[in-house]
């Protein structure tokens, strides 16, 4: 294969002893359910494992949620609500939130480790997930007292508008960003004033759980809950629970439907952050160089796991053959390896679930007659073979109405378009069901602003990518989902209006 591992003997033997020993030391003391400030079995009794991808070893037993245990989160939060919570004023959730924030601070490491040893993100990329984590609980501590409300009044009402928090939330959680997507959806909704039941992934549940032991201290017993386990098993309950007024869910469109569908039967309203496929447009004025960084980084970030990857790139053909020879030099240099340590690129998927269907779609790819420019497979290197690593994959030639083209691979495969008609590029660009995100790559400021209003999603770069500013709202057009997020519009998804008309007659 084209990339390089870190060396052969380190990933044999040293790799399994710097995991073991790293998950000695941080792997939280609860791996049970959080519930009205305890740590407690699940209803059933049973608990499932969550894994290693680096080693594909065992990292820990967690508790296994089901409806009974959701009932009682529920029930936990809602008694939270009435008794204590709703009495904080938005001063006291202020200091909450930003103690919340200084802990996560406290904690980055270790933190870190946890995300890197759960996930396989690569210890850099943790990093910077947790540091941006506390910055979320900082910057909604800083907006919430500017929440107000409005009057209207005229000579015969006066007119109040103020919000309310909906009291009881539900909060489903990805895998791709565990903690990061975790402080996305607590932070507002703690802001707001609301409890809340978070379901992590059962993929990546422990930095959660770690993060419930850290403010146990902070937030009375009750706001935040954590119910561990499946989403058939705990996760729909929560959707379908007739008491949780308000459910946000981030994770794969197909099951964001399922939500949707089940948040219907209450009436309950919901936010969805769902997939994306997500194109860059590359103008033939480019520095070849920053743009590789750039394409290279919108896809390769997260192992590709990443709803708003770059994963559809559109290359003006006069700049094409040298673009794509730079971008496969790039991967060529990349190091595949050993997430824990800091020289790693490129860590393992998720899962040998998520790697086999990965591997899915490139034989798809393959059959159809699609060119790979590089990689395609699993690395083929011995040291890599016990963890779920997929090669870094540029994909050329395949018709844009294919599978592996239209459907979110979340993996770290791009697939490669030639243009030089702005027209028929931009309708291809457009040409798929989601609209989360789109890059845009060119000095040409008018270039840039028509194609950033012509592609249809809810988020677009120019001359960055991944660049997500507390500040500036998060989220998808079309099927990439309803609602923003990392911003004060997000505020508004957690509370509700209330007008009240006091006659003045
Ligand atoms: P992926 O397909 O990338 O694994 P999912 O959309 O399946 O992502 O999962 C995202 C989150 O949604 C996880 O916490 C998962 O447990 C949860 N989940 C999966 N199925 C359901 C469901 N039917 N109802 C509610 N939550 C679910």
């Amino acid at each position: 294969m084209s990339s390089q591992s870190n060396s052969a003997d380190d990933h044999l033997t040293e790799v399994p002893e710097r995991h073991r020993e790293t998950a000695d030391a941080v792997i939280p003391e609860h791996t049970s359910l959080y519930i009205g400030g305890e740590f407690i079995d699940s209803d059933s009794g049973e608990t499932f494992t969550t894994t290693d991808p680096t080693t594909n070893q065992k990292l820990a037993s967690v508790a296994r949620g089901t409806e009974a245990d959701v009932n009682r989160a529920v029930e936990a939060a809602w008694d939270a609500f009435d008794t204590e919570w709703s009495g904080y004023d938005s001063g006291d959730r202020q200091r909450v939130l930003l103690e919340i924030a200084d802990t996560i601070d406290a904690h980055t490491e270790e933190l870190a480790q946890l995300e890197t040893l759960d996930n396989g993100k690569p210890i850099t990329e943790a990093t910077i997930d947790i540091r941006s984590s506390a910055e979320q609980f900082r910057y909604f501590a800083g907006i919430v007292r500017e929440n107000s409300g409005e009057t209207m009044t005229d000579d015969t009402r006066y007119g109040q508008v103020i919000t309310e928090p909906y009291g009881v939330v539900g909060q489903i959680i990805p895998w791709n960003f565990p903690l990061m997507m975790a402080s996305w959806k607590l932070a507002p909704a703690l802001a707001a004033g609301n409890c809340t039941v978070l379901k992590p992934a059962e993929q990546t549940p422990l930095s959660a759980l770690r993060l419930a032991e850290l403010i146990d201290d902070i937030v009375p017993d009750g706001v935040v809950n954590v119910v561990t386990g499946f989403g058939d098993e705990a996760g729909e309950p929560l959707t379908r629970h007739p008491d949780v007024r308000k459910v946000a869910f981030t994770g794969s469109t197909a099951v964001g439907k399922q939500v949707m569908k089940n948040a219907a039967e209450n009436v309950t309203d919901i936010t969805l952050e769902l997939g994306g496929k997500s194109p860059i447009v590359i103008f033939p004025d480019v520095d070849v160089a920053k743009a590789t960084q750039l394409i290279s980084a919108a896809i390769f970030y997260n192992t590709g796991e990443c709803c708003e990857a770059g994963s559809r790139l559109f290359v003006h053909e006069d700049v094409a053959d040298g673009l794509l020879g730079a971008l496969v030099d790039g991967i060529d240099a990349m190091t595949i390896g050993d997430p824990l340590l800091e020289e790693t690129d490129l860590g393992p998927k998720v899962s040998t679930e998520q790697v086999d269907r990965t591997l899915e779609y490139l034989d798809a790819a393959r059959e159809a007659g699609g060119e790979f420019l590089v990689g395609g497979d699993r690395p083929d290197d011995a040291a890599l073979s016990d963890g779920c690593y997929v090669e870094p994959t540029l994909i050329e030639g395949l018709d844009h109405d294919h599978v592996a083209v239209q459907e979110e691979i979340f993996g770290p495969v791009l697939e490669v378009f030639r243009w030089d008609d702005y027209e028929t590029m931009m309708e291809l660009a457009n040409d798929v069901d989601y609209g989360l995100a789109g890059g845009v790559i060119t000095d040409d400021i008018t270039q840039a602003n028509r194609a950033a209003r012509d592609i249809q999603a809810g988020y677009i770069w120019i001359n960055s990518y991944h660049d997500l500013a507390p500040g500036l709202p998060f989220g998808g057009h079309k099927q990439s989902g309803i609602g923003r997020e990392l911003s004060a519009d997000t505020l508004d998804h957690y509370q509700q209006t209330k007008t009240i008309n006091l006659s003045l007659r």
